[in-house]
């Protein structure tokens, strides 16, 4: 066994001990440290490891520590034996390894490593072991350690066996079919009622939509306004929920914020967008709590039996991967079950452990984008913007990447670097133009915000006023006591305020009357509707900007991209713009020419906005007569593409193009050109949730596998490819 001398001293801070952890590692670090060479007090040392060694062999209990990486530096062989290691074997891992990442529910557990980063102290969280073969439950503590000079060093806690407890908690809830909070199904009737429809359905060839819908910032409501809040809270969006979907035997709650419902014979990938389209904007609407307001929102995976899986565990599982990334796509958002899922989640895993490194191997960096007076063309500031030049992928946007460090406690180091260095660029610009930075709600949070924005304004002595910090609406979900004194906190600095992406969220106007905001910025994707005929976008900005006038605020439009935007925008009286049609963010080096008050831009760009193209490139199948072309796709839309790797094909031909995992759309020739053909399709194409298409219903597995029963005859090709062409 290792001996329980591994057990390092001196360095615990005794006002951070309580009593359960203050136990052994309290008692022997202390004497160890303040009294050694004393005799009497090895004595005792030695007497106090025997008990330690005594306690450990009991199987009462076990002990851990970690060094500041969460790498294990001790851990009682007895249990590591019981999870099929040794001690000595199990040193060096990482100590959250050792546990599954899902709780009893199957839900995800993403408490411990969330805890570990924040360097917060935890007592008796129940986590499942990891190892094979080993389905204990433990309850595990743990507090962080730090040094003389303040600085963490890693944890110590200690664990104890609770499988049998928990067996008997979950055999007991298991007995009942309803949530007591909400009234509807629980997790255990839910997953039976799914079982059974799937097996019927599989049997009369028919479909089945699973929905799992997850809240955004619930935790944020419970935390701030208390548990009974955040249950009255769930109570409001069961009912909500349930005066969507109807049928009450459909919707559950699993357990926390996570809700199922079960949506049988809809297969209909555009009936099901709109659908969870539409509960997540009735779940974003405010609820009034105990005599609070809060705002909340909404993410949903979608998975469709038997396309996505036959079993409820596969659909299940595919529905939470299309959660999951509906998640990484900036919440508030649905997404649908594709194979791809997979390869992404493992890719965002990956670009989550490059991020880890990429600040000290200076990757970031920062750009800025002018910000132009409307009227004048003059440039009155600049936003940063940051870049990560990824060693093997090339540039990774911010709306890529942001996301991951919010969720992976990277951004607080992130933001501190990005206020950093834009001061520090802004002070080197000549005259004084201002600089906006983007702070993400989680650093706005932080309450050593100010400190930051403090030390980085001194550091560069760039003056408070030439710095602008762009807030999004989620900030005002949180605590409202709180949210009122970082505001002010920060207006106390002298540093200027913009609310960013107005129109994306909550855009409720009571935001812009209770908060000090120098300036709003309207999205994006507000202003492009606006251009639409018969769209009251252009009516809302107008108010907007007149009720931003009267509160002495500037306006700013993004994202403007096309001249007949530019008019609109003038139009309407927005003061200012940033957009592609004046400039797209440029590195630092092309701001050390500009002061101002002298640089304007002239814009430029073209005339309309064009309908939204994705100008996605991607090899499908092109049916014709029994015989299929691989052919690539261009400037796919709802409606029609372009299609390359055919040559002379007669305007008027049908194809039918295969995308892929049964989406099948008739396509006829409008347009031939010699290698590329203008298609229209027969089907539109909907929305997958995250910019994306997809076809409405996709060819069903059983249909397929009676399809290749009959086996065809093959037809002889009638269209030379180009690569024919190219060989010939
Ligand atoms: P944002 O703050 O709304 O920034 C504006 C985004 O719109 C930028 O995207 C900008 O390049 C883009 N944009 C500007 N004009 C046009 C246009 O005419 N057409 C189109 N299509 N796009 C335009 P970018 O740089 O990819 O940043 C995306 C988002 O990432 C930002 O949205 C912001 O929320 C976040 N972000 C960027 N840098 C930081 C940062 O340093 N810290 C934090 N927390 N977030 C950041
Ligand atoms: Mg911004
Ligand atoms: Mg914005």
């Amino acid at each position: 066994m290792d001996s329980p001398s591994r057990i390092d001293s001196g360095d615990r801070r005794d006002d951070e001990a309580d009593e359960g952890q203050r136990g052994f590692f309290g008692l022997i670090g202390s004497r160890i440290g303040k009294q050694r060479g004393d005799t009497a007090a090895n004595l005792h040392t030695h007497e106090a490891l025997l008990l330690l060694q005594n306690y450990e062999e009991s199987g009462q209990g076990w002990f851990w520590s970690t060094d500041a990486k969460g790498r294990l530096t001790y851990i009682t062989d007895s249990v590591a034996r019981l999870m099929g290691r040794t001690a000595g074997a199990l040193l060096g891992t990482v100590f959250t390894d050792l546990f599954l990442p899902v709780d009893s529910h199957g839900e995800r557990q993403r408490t411990l490593p969330f805890l570990l980063t924040k360097q917060s102290k935890f007592d008796k969280l129940p986590l499942r072991s990891a190892f094979e073969g080993d389905d204990r439950w433990w309850a595990i503590s743990g507090r962080p350690q730090f040094d003389g000079g303040g600085k963490f060093t890693g944890y110590r806690g200690s664990g104890a066996d609770v499988t049998a407890q928990r067996r008997s908690a979950e055999d007991a809830s298991r007995l009942a079919l309803y949530d007591s909070l909400t009234g509807l199904a629980n997790r255990f009737a839910i997953s039976k009622k799914l079982d059974t429809t799937l097996a019927a359905f599989a049997q009369q060839q028919r479909s089945c939509a699973i929905m799992l819908l997850d809240l955004d910032r619930f935790k944020q409501v419970n935390d701030t306004l208390g548990h009974p809040a955040g249950d009255a809270l769930l109570k409001q969006v069961a009912e909500r929920l349930l005066k969507i979907v109807g049928d009450k035997e459909m919707v559950s709650r699993l357990g926390g914020d996570e809700f199922q419902i079960i949506l049988p014979d809809i297969e209909d990938r555009g009936k099901l967008g709109d659908m969870a389209a539409d509960i997540i904007a009735s779940l974003s609407q405010p609820y009034s709590v105990e005599g609070s307001r809060c705002i909340i929102g909404a993410s949903v995976g979608v998975a469709i039996a038997p396309f996505d899986g036959l079993s409820s565990d596969d659909l299940v599982r595919n529905a939470d991967l299309a959660l999951y990334a509906a998640k990484g796509n900036g919440r508030g958002r649905f997404a649908f079950y594709s194979s791809d899922l997979h390869t992404a989640a493992e890719d965002r895993r990956a670009l989550e452990d490059d991020l880890r490194d990429a600040l000290v191997r200076g990757e970031m960096a920062l750009v800025y984008q002018p910000v132009v007076h409307s009227k004048s063309n003059m440039v009155s500031g600049v936003e940063a913007l940051i870049r990560w030049a990824h060693p093997e992928r090339g540039v990774i946007s911010p709306s890529v990447f942001i996301p991951i460090a919010e969720e992976a406690g990277l951004i607080w180091a992130l933001g501190e670097w990005v206020l950093r260095t834009a001061c520090e660029d802004a002070a080197n610009w000549p005259g004084d133009m201002r600089v906006a930075v983007n702070v993400s709600p989680i650093q706005f949070a932080n309450a050593d915000l100010p400190k930051v924005v403090a030390k980085a304004l001194g550091a560069t002595g760039l003056a408070p006023g030439r710095l602008e910090l762009e807030i999004t609406e989620s900030v005002f979900l949180g605590d409202t006591a709180e949210t009122a004194r970082m505001f002010k906190a920060l207006k106390a600095l002298g540093v200027r305020l913009a609310l960013d992406d107005f129109g994306t969220g909550y855009s409720s106007l009571a935001y812009l009357q209770s908060a000090p905001f120098d300036k709003i910025k309207i999205d994006q994707s507000f202003v492009r509707d606006a251009t639409i005929p018969g769209s009251r976008n252009g009516a809302i900005i107008a108010a907007i900007v007149a009720l931003a006038e009267a509160l002495e605020m500037e306006t700013t439009a993004e994202g403007i991209e096309s001249l007949d935007q530019l008019e609109l925008i003038r139009k309407l009286n927005v003061s200012h713009v940033q957009g592609y049609v004046y400039s797209r963010a440029v590195p630092q080096a092309e701001l050390l020419d500009h002061a101002e008050g002298t640089w304007t831009i002239k814009p430029a760009g073209p005339a309309r906005q064009r309908n939204d193209r994705f100008s996605l490139f991607r090899k499908v199948g092109a049916i014709h007569d029994n015989h299929r072309y691989a052919v690539v796709i261009r400037n796919l839309s709802a409606t029609g593409a372009f299609i390359e790797g055919l040559l002379d094909v007669p305007v008027g031909t049908r194809f039918v193009i295969d995308f892929g995992e049964g989406q099948l759309v008739t396509a006829i020739v409008r347009r031939s050109m010699r290698h590329q053909q203008g298609v229209e399709f027969e089907q539109t194409m909907v929305s997958d949730g995250n910019g994306g298409l997809c076809t409405r219903h996709r060819v069903s597995p059983y249909l397929i596998a009676a399809a290749t029963q009959s086996t065809a005859a093959l037809a002889l090709p009638s269209f030379t490819t180009t690569s024919d062409w190219k060989a010939a």
